[in-house]
């Protein structure tokens, strides 16, 4: 009979459906509240990463490829510096409030490229620099950085010499002795220097080139050398940030390039985060608001560099 039973094609398929029906009892009773659990570990860390948005506007500029891999470390206390975002890693990046000696991405530009050792700048900034430099060369033109990053507290240390009359301007003004108003000493000095934290340089994406005498580029070696540069600087990603004729920012610098690819979204972001009254922490930050620095300077560069 169970011989008969078990041979039987009918009973065979009522056993199969017995098995399937167990398993499916398995299932709910086993396996379904661990997948609930794991569903609500999601739905938390989802509410975490919700949470962490809303109480800090710059997470989701931290999360892009070109600043999250670069490690923030401010190097000193940004006294003074108390709004609300004023301590955020974006917000320091932006403004130049680490050390590019420890900032990740951040390499030592080779001594052959530039005037003297301890030069630093982003890795894919240099490299478009070094293909630039040896095809310049094969023309008979040779690069040579003068500056590349200089940090927020470097700024500091140069705009406040001239801002104090320490070190007088180009034209010879001795700020301090000669001009009394706050705002009008730093829009003297703006001509000659960046305030501190509104510079592109800290950005690591930034050089100047071989002279800081616009004069320098306009005969003989200097001239071919701008030419060079104007005809080919872009194949490479650079364009010239400070042109004449701009309505207002900094003056006009033939020496300064800078690199678009990294440098086109650091101005975004500094359009959608900096704000003047960020701009602070040096002698004379009172002003910045006044002059409106932001607008005026930081985005006040040419359209190539937009
Ligand atoms: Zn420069």
């Amino acid at each position: 009979m169970a011989v008969y039973v078990f041979t039987n094609g009918l009973a065979k398929h009522f056993i199969i459906m017995i098995y399937k029906a167990l398993l499916i009892i398995f299932l709910s009773a086993v396996l379904l509240p661990a997948c609930n659990a794991n569903h609500k570990a999601d739905s938390s860390d989802n509410n975490q990463l919700a949470l962490a948005k809303s109480l800090s506007p710059q997470s989701e500029f931290l999360s892009k490829p070109h600043l999250s891999h670069v490690s923030l470390k401010p190097t000193e206390n940004a006294k003074g510096v108390s709004t609300r975002s004023s301590n955020s890693a974006a917000t320091n990046y932006l403004m130049g409030k680490f050390d590019p000696k420890k900032a990740k991405l951040f390499v030592k530009i080779p001594q052959k490229y530039a005037d003297r050792k301890g030069l630093y700048l982003r890795q894919e900034a240099l490299s478009a620099f070094i293909r630039m430099s040896n095809d310049a060369k094969r023309d008979g033109i040779r690069l040579t950085i003068r500056s590349a990053t200089r940090n927020f507290y470097h700024q500091k240390r140069i705009w406040e010499r001239k801002w104090l009359g320490k070190r007088k301007l180009s034209d010879g003004t001795n700020v301090a002795r000669d001009i009394v108003k706050p705002v009008d000493k730093s829009l003297k000095v703006l001509q000659y220097s960046s305030m501190p934290g509104t510079s592109r340089h800290h950005w690591g994406t930034d050089i100047d080139l071989n002279s800081f005498n616009n004069h320098w580029f306009e005969t003989g070696k200097g001239l071919r050398l701008f030419n060079w540069l104007e005809a080919n600087a872009a194949k490479y990603g650079f364009c010239r940030p400070y042109t004449a004729n701009r309505p207002y920012g900094y003056l006009e610098e033939k020496w300064h390039w800078s690199y678009m690819p990294l440098a086109k979204p650091m101005i975004r972001e500094a359009q959608r985060y900096l704000r003047d009254d960020l701009i602070t922490g040096f002698k004379g930050s009172s002003t910045a608001q006044q002059i409106g620095v932001v607008k005026h300077y930081i985005l006040g560069v040419s359209k190539q560099c937009k």
